[in-house]
């Protein structure tokens, strides 16, 4: 059973030479890389009432895109779906990212499909830096958003498959965002984490489990 979801995470399609991600070079997965991320993957899809890893396996034009980005640092960054009719989306994650405990990357993944579900405009990490103070507050609004998504996505997963951690979230948003960063951290940055992570514990502390907003795909995806 599982050895048949690992062929559906495929390497993303590139059709220029020397594909990156803010600067840092893309390669396809490794086996082990692809089966190591659908296994965290496939319950988050199966909570969110969407195809699982074997669904998507046995269709013959539905795919989900897998990259590596090549950085020990940690990342993961999503991109919505722009070809095949059945491409939900794509994920591109850091080789540092895929050494984290598996619980932290499953939280990040969650976060990245609240992006998703809840259409938020991709923004790069440089920009990030840079913004005026009220686009960054519009950035901030999504970060909190896209938390709050993966929480209760995470609560559920964990209620339903008894895997994933909600703890993990606020985990990986102290150690991993600021390591990203790094020295360029700014304090608003640095507020910004740690607003983030008290209230991601705030909300893993609560036994509500909130509603999940319905995952419906970008306009032009299925
Ligand atoms: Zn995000």
């Amino acid at each position: 059973m599982r050895q048949r979801v690992f062929a559906v995470l495929l390497t993303f399609l590139f059709t220029a030479c020397g594909p990156t991600i803010q600067g840092y070079p893309l390669r396809g997965p490794r086996p082990r890389e692809s089966r190591q991320v659908a296994e965290l993957l496939d319950p988050l899809l199966m909570t969110l009432e969407l195809p699982s890893l074997r669904i998507i396996a046995a269709s013959s034009d539905c795919k989900i895109g897998f990259a590596v980005a090549r950085t020990d640092r940690v990342n993961v960054w999503s991109s919505p779906a722009t070809t095949s009719p059945c491409l939900y989306f794509t994920l591109l994650i850091t080789e540092g990212a895929l050494e984290i405990p598996p619980e932290q990357l499953m939280a990040t993944i969650a976060h990245e499909l609240g992006h998703l579900a809840l259409h938020h405009t991709p923004q790069s990490d440089t920009a990030t830096l840079t913004v005026s103070g009220e686009h960054w507050r519009a950035i901030q609004a999504q970060e909190l958003e896209a938390d709050r998504f993966a929480i209760a996505l995470l609560k559920r997963t964990r209620a339903v498959h008894q895997v994933g951690s909600c703890e993990a979230m606020a985990t990986f948003l102290r150690h991993s965002v600021p390591d990203w960063y790094g020295t360029e951290i700014s304090t608003r940055m640095d507020d910004a984490v740690t607003q983030r992570a008290a209230s991601a514990d705030a909300e893993c502390a609560s036994l509500d489990l909130a509603p999940l907003p319905r995952f419906r795909p970008a306009a032009g995806a299925p």
